[in-house]
């Protein structure tokens, strides 16, 4: 062909990446074994085949890990952890920058091995997944190095078990072995059976560099081995990055058992185009939203809304820019997309996309000549779907979106947030106030404004709502890898069963016979049930309390949620408001310190003098418990601010019954939540006197309400109720494991304390676990 014809057509020529390196690499490993204690021992159990879904070829053989493989390699992280952890912060960062140097320098191989594996573009591989393994391997290295000075009085969590899927698997894995090598934890990670190849890579690579044998195992296998590991009694820790139906699977098997999770869930998220938007970057961003990967992203923009002004005109543009994409062979250099994961991932999304058609929809696909061998899935986009299709509200994992219009912006945030996940979403404006005021509104971890799918190793990344919780990255994400030393606690007891008989006591209130009510929205309430029950103090019954049940705590949900105003309330503001509680709690001082010695508590005094305190430490966190702006990309300000969960449920200790409930109340509205408190079972009155304080403060009706009742019965409630986004649990064990399996309805996350505390001191994690951190990228330059 001539050059003067090539002009005419513009037409790629095949440029394909030569794999024989990586081919060679494999036929050397006819089986990809585990990597436990530093070796590769044979494998036990059964083996499966490694696909190349591209071509449908069999690239290798992978072990799937028996329980007995998985508890040799916890033994081997166990064994190591000691010495790893006592190793200086700047050792552990030598050999993670050893990890980045030898990632870096086979960049082209890990790039074309996982292109074998996975299906995906070598244009992906080599230009975004291997560059950011090694960048996330030297952000490390860099936390390791400043671990004793920015990380004080904080140690390693211990073993981790680490789960991940098959759609980046390289950089899932760097996701999760730096932070918690950094933070000194030793790892057994299970990579996804489909995708085994750059995880033995990197075992090869912690033998070259010389890292010491345990403190990284892999277990290959499939979703029993991942099991055996989440189940085994010697780890501390459980990540997991997948499906939402695994986490919830997860979050159950954990329940109880005191591990420390975090969960990397699906997403179905908004990917929102106002009508001053930049219409050609933003259908480029489709490009990156939904045909990156070929879908297969939990972030993945894959609900596209566009205001209705300029609907057709983004259309007409999208279809245009449909027709260029090219399907092929993922090793040719100029392909967009390559195969999906697998034969049974492309039915999966096959039978979705038939779901949607037959739902009403119009499915619009790029006009491509698919490959005859391997799974190939032609990228494309559904119009007419409404919010309520399968499609538009479950997650296709596939090169397909869902498209609607909408008039205003509020009407854009209503559609962007209704959904049950929250991972991310991408706004599209040339007006930085709507874009950053979309941005503040949607449900999401990570908010792209004009940009969509970027990310860096400083730039925590995670999900709200069911798309999960804890964060990966930065700051934050070191935290997941962290904790404060364990101090032995006395265990709590089973409370017993309230005595609902009537009561005959002599109340402390002489005058007239009170039964201390609910504080539901601003007003004292009386129980729905109409029941009370005794309160027993240190020298017999000392009065009643109200029976809270499920309709109640329901009704004070319904009344929280109703005072989202607080969120958007000034810190100031709202720091005013807990000066001024604590002002008159201060005015009622003898009353508490009555109270509580009628409780039976050992220092009243101290007590109510603790608690004050503890008002003003929540005032003065109110405004200085900030984000943090972080570098990343050049032109980009990457900033992750604090938000509130919303509807916090609190279930108070029995313990200090006035301290221990404020300690927990005040963290969580200082940063913007509104509460759901469960008093002390046993000492419920203390707790009830806090309504005038309430009254007399300037607290806005609805974002503090207070029950009281059968603790268990009122937490399993808050712990299913879908619009409470976080609950903080203070009971038994058996309490802990019931309330962490209620949760997995809208998973919220739930900090259980089982063992006594001492209150005096204030807690700063609480303030990190009232608020969840939202990262906003916000590009700039002309
Ligand atoms: P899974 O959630 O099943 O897989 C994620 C990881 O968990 C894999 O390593 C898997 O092992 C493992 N696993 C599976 N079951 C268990 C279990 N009971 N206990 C512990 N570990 C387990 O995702 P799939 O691969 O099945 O994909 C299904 C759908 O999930 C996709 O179509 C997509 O919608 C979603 N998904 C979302 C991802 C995200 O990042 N948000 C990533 C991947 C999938 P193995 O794969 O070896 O069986």
């Amino acid at each position: 062909m001539k050059i003067k014809d090539i002009m005419q057509t513009m037409a790629y020529g095949p440029a394909p990446e030569s794999s024989a390196e990586a081919r060679d690499w494999i036929k050397t490993r006819s089986v990809i074994p585990h990597f436990i204690g530093g070796k590769f021992p044979a494998p036990e159990g059964e083996t499966t085949e490694v696909y190349n879904p591209a071509t449908d070829e069999v690239l290798t053989r992978v072990a799937l890990g028996t329980e007995a493989e998985v508890d040799a390699a916890v033994k081997a992280a166990r064994a190591a952890l000691p010495k790893w952890t006592a190793l200086a912060g700047h050792e552990r960062a030598t050999y993670l920058y050893a990890l980045a140097r030898h990632v870096q320098k086979r960049e082209r191989f890990l790039a074309v091995l996982e292109t074998l594996d996975n299906g995906k573009t070598i244009r992906e591989t080599r230009d975004i997944d291997i560059p950011l393994v090694a960048r996330h391997f030297y952000h490390h290295a860099g936390w390791a190095e400043m671990i004793e000075s920015d990380f004080p009085g904080l140690s390693p969590v211990g073993v981790c078990g680490q789960i991940i899927p098959w759609n980046f698997p390289l950089l899932m894995l760097a996701w999760k072995v730096a932070p918690a090598l950094a933070a000194g934890n030793t790892v057994v990670l299970k990579p996804a059976d489909l995708t085994p190849l750059t995880a033995m890579a990197f075992a090869e690579i912690c033998v070259e560099i010389g890292l010491p044998a345990g403190v990284v195992n892999i277990v290959q296998g499939d979703g029993a081995t991942g099991a055996a590991l989440a189940g085994h009694s010697d780890v501390n820790k459980l990540a997991f990055t997948g499906s939402t139906d695994v986490g919830r699977v997860l979050r159950r098997q954990l329940a109880g058992s005191g591990k420390r999770l975090s969960l990397e869930l699906g997403g179905k998220s908004p990917f929102i185009v106002f009508e001053d938007a930049d219409l050609d970057a933003a259908v480029e961003g489709v490009v990156d939203a939904i045909w990156f990967n070929q879908g297969e992203v939990c972030c993945a923009g894959s609900r596209i809304l566009v205001q209705e002004g300029v609907a057709e005109r983004f259309f007409a543009k999208l279809d245009a820019r449909l027709q260029t994409l090219r399907v092929g062979d993922p090793l040719d250099k100029t392909m967009d997309m390559g195969a999906v994961v697998s034969r049974k991932q492309l039915a999966r999304i096959t039978a979705l996309l038939a779901q949607g058609e037959a739902e009403g929809a119009t499915l619009r696909r790029a006009p491509v000549i698919l490959p005859e061998t391997g799974a190939f899935c032609a990228p494309g986009y559904f119009s007419g779907t409404a919010p309520a299709h399968t499609v538009s509200q479950t997650e296709i994992f596939g090169p397909v979106a869902t498209t609607l219009t909408f008039r205003t912006p509020d009407e854009a945030v209503t559609l962007a947030n209704d959904t049950r996940y929250g991972l991310s979403a991408s706004v599209w404006s040339e007006n930085i106030n709507r874009a950053i005021e979309t941005a503040a509104a949607v449900k999401a971890g990570v908010v792209w404004i004009n940009a969509t799918n970027i990310f860096d190793a400083g730039a925590p990344f995670g999900g709200m709502r069911e798309s999960g919780f804890g964060r990966e990255g930065g700051r934050l994400g070191m935290l997941e890898y962290l904790t404060r030393p364990q101090i032995a606690r006395k265990p709590r007891l089973e409370p017993s069963a309230p005595d609902i008989a009537p009561f005959t006591g002599k109340a402390d209130r002489p005058a007239i016979d009170i039964t201390a009510k609910l504080y539901i929205g601003g007003k004292q309430v009386r129980a729905d049930g109409g029941q009370s029950y005794t309160v027993m103090g240190k020298n017999g019954a000392i009065g009643q309390a109200a029976m809270a049940n499920r309709k109640d705590i329901r009704n004070a949900v319904e009344a929280a949620a109703k005072a989202g105003g607080w969120g958007g309330v000034t810190a100031h503001n709202r720091a005013q408001v807990l000066y001024f509680l604590a002002e008159n709690l201060e005015q009622r001082r003898a009353e508490f310190v009555a109270a509580l010695t009628a409780a039976g508590t050992p220092k009243p005094g101290d007590e109510v003098e603790a608690a004050i305190r503890r008002a003003f430490w929540a005032a003065a966190q109110a405004d200085k418990f900030d984000g943090s702006v972080t570098a990343t990309k050049s032109r980009h300000v990457t900033m992750t601010v604090n938000e509130p969960f919303g509807v916090m449920g609190i279930v108070a200790p029995d313990e200090a019954p006035l301290l221990g409930l404020l300690a927990l109340i005040l963290p969580a509205v200082a940063m913007g939540n509104r509460v759901v408190a469960v008093a002390s079972q046993s000492h419920p009155l203390v707790g009830a006197r806090l309504y005038q304080v309430l009254e007399t403060s300037d607290v806005p009706a609805g974002v503090i309400n207070l029950v009281t009742g059968e603790r268990d019965v009122l937490a399993k409630t808050l712990a299913e109720h879908d619009e409470v986004a976080a609950l903080w649990y203070c009971g038994s064990a058996s309490g802990a494991a019931m309330v962490e399996t209620a949760s997995v309805g809208n998973l919220k996350p739930v900090w259980a304390e089982t063992g006594v505390r001492d209150w005096q001191t204030p807690d700063p994690d609480l303030l990190r676990k009232a608020t969840q951190g939202k990262t906003i990228w916000i590009p700039y330059g002309a």
